[in-house]
């Protein structure tokens, strides 16, 4: 019986039998398991506090052949993150990336690089006024890790490109009119190419330019600060592309918006 000792962030938990607790949880080394915590509900313990939704715990279990739950042999808390379970709004993100990443098939192998955008992500919105921003980046950084993000450069359909090139630099994008993001084709569609279509979603000039120079720049000291307006069309855009991605919408996804876009 092989024992595996790794860190890993609670995505999910489910009652099981009186005093257990079902994890399933994004380790650093192995993707995505779940394993029975025995015990998992008991206050006096400190186990309730490690069955929580986004703690990370230093977990040590083992697997089984033919199971599909690793037995959890050892659990000790190690971040609890306290601002996403007080807060109504950064909840709801951090349900969107949990939901998003019990989506995806994570191998062993790239296990580390979700962990740590997962981690990374947890704890900027805990520190984070608002999760918008945070939101976008961590979508974007999740686009090249499924090796999907879509391409900036030129139109996917008639493949102009789409940027002013003065004197050897992008300035911005070429036209002033709106263009779109196709989920299915993977990319950008120039104002004479737009299509009414449930693939496409609209994309005005100072949202496609701020997602450009955060692609490249995939970090928030690229200078380019978002207005509301590009976040929320990056929002419902990305929400067509990962819909079509996965095949479905997210659930969270709706929740969020309904809580983000109020006004
Ligand atoms: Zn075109």
């Amino acid at each position: 019986m092989k024992v595996i000792e790794t860190a890993g962030i609670v995505l999910k938990t489910m009652d099981f039998k009186e005093n257990d607790i079902i994890l399933t949880i994004l380790t650093r080394e192995a993707g995505k398991k779940s394993g029975i915590f025995h015990g998992g509900k008991s206050l006096r313990s400190g186990n309730a506090a490690k069955a929580e939704l986004f703690v990370i715990n230093y977990f040590e279990y083992s697997e089984k052949p033919n199971t599909d739950l690793v037995r959890i042999r050892k659990c000790e808390l190690l971040e609890s993150f306290p601002p996403l379970r007080k807060n109504y709004s950064k909840f709801l993100h951090a349900n969107y990336f949990s939901e998003i990443l019990l989506q995806c098939e994570i191998s062993g192998v790239d296990s580390q690089d979700y962990f740590e955008l997962l981690k990374n992500t947890m704890f900027q919105l805990s520190g984070a006024k608002t999760g918008a921003e945070i939101k976008f980046d961590f979508e974007m950084q999740l686009l090249k890790l499924l090796g999907v993000h879509p391409n900036l450069d030129n139109c996917i359909q008639c493949a102009s490109y789409l940027w002013k090139n003065e004197h050897g630099r992008i300035t911005a994008p070429k036209y002033s009119v709106p263009y779109q993001l196709d989920a299915r084709l993977g990319g950008i569609r120039c104002p004479e190419c737009c299509i009414q279509s449930s693939y496409t979603a609209v994309l005005h000039p100072g949202s496609l330019a701020f997602f450009s120079k955060r692609q490249t720049a995939l970090q928030s000291d690229s200078g380019i600060r978002p207005t509301q307006i590009n976040l929320k069309e990056l929002d419902q855009a990305l929400a067509i592309y990962f819909r079509h991605y996965f095949g479905k919408n997210l659930k969270t996804h709706t929740l969020l918006q309904e809580n983000s876009w109020k006004n």
